[in-house]
């Protein structure tokens, strides 16, 4: 199968006509895999085919083109190709994208994470696929996560402590997922929380979706002391809550697993939850997909995620230029 990296992202598959995660001249279909803003296009002549979640937050952000909804786990066959959205785990609405065509099966991933976040449709992929394109941002084995019930169980203790001990609680956390997986942790403690502006605006597709953000409002500077609150780190240098005195931060990230975040960021807490899946559960994940060959993406240390998947003679490539590799 021929692949072509349109630029920095973005796949295109010049057989199919098929984009994904960018947009190409040629291209006769458009897949989006999720709404972080590396993935989605703004590009209006591009239709978009995607998940309802998906195309409903695309359009909270500024996306204004024709579009198609496709269901999760339901085949949608073209004249060319048969395709099927499966759940990422990633944020809510993301999606792997599954391609059945003569040249055979390709999966590509865009982000995701197993086990999946809580907030979102859950995680499911195909029994197996002769490609696989893979993510790997975290792809180094110095990153194992926790499980979810221990992450769930640190940030609920950090949320009642702080409160406890008179102290708002702030949870710095990305605007679009991450925000929404922390109050969805946070909804069994039952106390308000007050939200970034901009997250607060993606939160209605959530809860349209029925998952649980608990108690919450949108942030408002005079009356946020002694909710929760949760907003991106940029927020906070902006000026969000700086009329608390009394405040304890706590910053949730993958990257929150190096310890030299925490003087960098001058936070009183790390939290090490991510939204991508951790360097085991990769490796582990390209096993159970028997590929032919594993093209890796969007990850600062190729030669690693390489050289284990060598160990268990999973043939691979970094996809990182222009133009990439015939198979
Ligand atoms: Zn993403
Ligand atoms: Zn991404």
């Amino acid at each position: 199968m021929r692949l072509l990296k349109a630029g920095y992202q973005g796949i295109y598959l010049p057989e199919l006509g098929v984009a994904m995660d960018g947009t190409h001249p040629d291209a006769d279909f458009t897949f989006v895999t999720h709404a972080h803003a590396d993935h989605m296009h703004k590009n209006r002549s591009a239709h978009t085919y995607a998940s309802q979640p998906t195309l409903k937050l695309m359009h909270l952000r500024g996306f204004r083109g024709s579009s198609t909804e496709l269901k999760f786990n339901t085949p949608f066959e073209t004249d060319r190709f048969t395709v099927t959205l499966y759940p990422a785990g990633h944020i809510l609405g993301s999606a792997m994208i599954f391609i059945e065509s003569d040249s055979g099966s390709l999966l590509y991933t865009g982000d995701y994470r197993t086990p999946p976040s809580p907030a979102t449709e859950g995680f499911n992929a195909p029994p197996r696929a002769d490609f696989l394109i893979t993510e790997a941002t975290f792809g180094l084995p110095i990153y194992r996560w926790k499980t979810t019930d221990e992450l769930a169980e640190e940030i609920r203790s950090f949320a009642k402590d702080t409160l406890a001990e008179g102290y708002t609680p702030v949870f710095l956390a990305y605007n679009l997922g991450k925000a929404q997986e922390i109050m969805h942790l946070l909804a069994p403690l039952n106390h308000p929380a007050m939200i970034h502006g901009a997250g607060f605006n993606l939160c209605s597709v959530y809860v349209e979706e029925n998952i649980d953000l608990g108690n919450f409002m949108a942030y408002e500077r005079e009356t946020c002391e002694g909710k929760i609150l949760v907003c991106p780190s940029s927020a906070l240098s902006g000026g969000f809550a700086s009329n608390v005195k009394k405040k304890r931060i706590a910053y949730c990230s993958g990257w929150a697993s190096l310890e030299s975040r925490r003087t960098q960021l001058t936070v009183d807490k790390l939290i090490p939850i991510s939204d991508h899946l951790d360097f085991y559960e990769l490796i582990d994940f390209c096993e159970r997909m028997d590929p032919k060959k594993v093209y890796i993406t969007h990850t600062p240390n190729p030669d690693v995620v390489k050289h284990f998947l060598d160990e268990r003679n999973i043939s691979s490539a970094f996809l990182n230029t222009e133009m990439q590799a015939d198979d």
